[in-house]
């Protein structure tokens, strides 16, 4: 049985982060996918745990060598999905949360049709500057271009299947446990058991 691909796609700030590391303490057989990025690493970032951390030319030439499954430029840096990593998981059967932006999500739901794609708001726009503001990990000048880049991504979650909003964090980290819980009861990921209960009938 393949694994299933989860995209995660919010504005900078939002609370994405947040949100999966909590869905990843509570469910088994959930991986991250651990982005590329030419992005200098924040104060508490490991380098193979929450991205690589690769030089521009490292980058372009795994694009050249058609390594990603797919890859974007967001915000003045690259980032990339690993697309062998990405398949490996698939194919152990292991679900695989990506924490991508709108245009690689995009790119994923064509190579993979089968991904479930989930975008997650703020409650307003006055909550996510505060909650950029308060997290404190960029310049007020990066805050402002994330905050425009927020306006266009947000016009993009039209298409995503699922919209949750991150007013109360609780609610949020359950509301993603839900739907990965029901997309784990999914007819075609139970054909095997079906066809072998059918099969095995005295
Ligand atoms: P993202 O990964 O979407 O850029 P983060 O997970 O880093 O965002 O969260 C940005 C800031 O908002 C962090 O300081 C985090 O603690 C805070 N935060 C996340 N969710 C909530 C919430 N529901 N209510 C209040 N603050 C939140
Ligand atoms: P940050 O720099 O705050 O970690 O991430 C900035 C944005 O880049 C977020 O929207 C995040 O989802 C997105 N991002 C992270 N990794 C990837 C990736 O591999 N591909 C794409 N397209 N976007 C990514």
């Amino acid at each position: 049985m393949m694994g299933t691909p989860f995209i995660f796609s919010a504005p900078s700030g939002c609370g994405k982060t947040t949100i999966l590391l909590q869905v990843q303490r509570v469910l088994d057989n959930l991986k991250f996918s651990v982005s590329s990025t030419t992005r200098p690493p924040r104060p508490r970032e490991i380098h193979g745990k929450d991205y690589f951390f690769i030089s521009e030319g490292e980058f372009l030439r795994k694009v050249q060598r058609n390594e990603f499954l797919e890859w974007a430029r967001v915000h003045d840096h690259y980032y990339g999905t690993e697309k062998k990593q990405v398949e490996n998981y698939l194919k152990a059967g292991q679900d695989v949360i990506l924490d991508i932006d709108v245009q690689g999500a995009r790119q994923v739901k064509c190579a993979l049709p089968r991904a479930v794609t989930i975008f997650i708001l703020p409650p307003s726009w006055e909550e996510l500057e505060k909650r950029l503001k308060l997290r404190a990990t960029e310049s007020p000048e990066i805050i402002r271009k994330r905050l425009k880049n927020a306006l266009m991504e947000v016009s993009e979650s039209y298409w995503y299947d699922f919209v949750i909003i991150n007013d109360d964090l609780k609610s949020a980290v359950e509301n993603v446990l839900s739907i990965i819980k029901a997309f784990r009861c999914s007819t075609y990921r139970h054909l095997y058991h079906i066809r072998n209960l059918l099969n095995s009938i005295k």
